[in-house]
């Protein structure tokens, strides 16, 4: 079974995608915030790091830069709703920051499966 590190501030949007990804036989890891994100990061090693970007103690940008430095090779994927700029700005910064994959949010739970399933092929 792959594991998947979740990273979202969002708790209703957290728990819906711990319900999907968790349906889908993955095995999900959780966290609220970019601190808490790479602490569960670096105790779990996950096969996918799914991250919000606007978080409140470190946002994902910061989160993206800091797991790759630590794991060049680690699949990522980016997710927004946007903040004071649009989503896709955002996410335009994540993938260049180095997240393989983005997707903006609200989100169909199979476009976000199927980004899963890719990067864990
Ligand atoms: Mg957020």
């Amino acid at each position: 079974m792959k594991n998947i590190l979740v990273i979202e501030d969002n708790e209703n949007m957290l728990s819906m995608m711990n319900d999907l990804l968790s349906r889908s036989e993955y095995h999900v890891i959780s966290a609220t915030d970019g601190v808490a994100g790479l602490k569960a990061y670096r105790t779990a090693k996950p096969d996918l790091v799914i991250t919000d970007i606007i978080m409140p103690n470190k946002e994902g940008l910061e989160v993206i830069m800091d797991l790759v430095k630590e794991t060049p090779r680690l699949k990522i994927i980016a997710m927004s709703g946007g903040g004071i700029m649009e989503p896709r700005t955002y996410l335009s910064l994540a993938e260049k920051l180095g997240a393989d994959e983005i997707i903006e949010k609200p989100f169909r739970p199979a476009d976000l499966l199927a980004l899963v399933a890719k990067l864990l092929a």
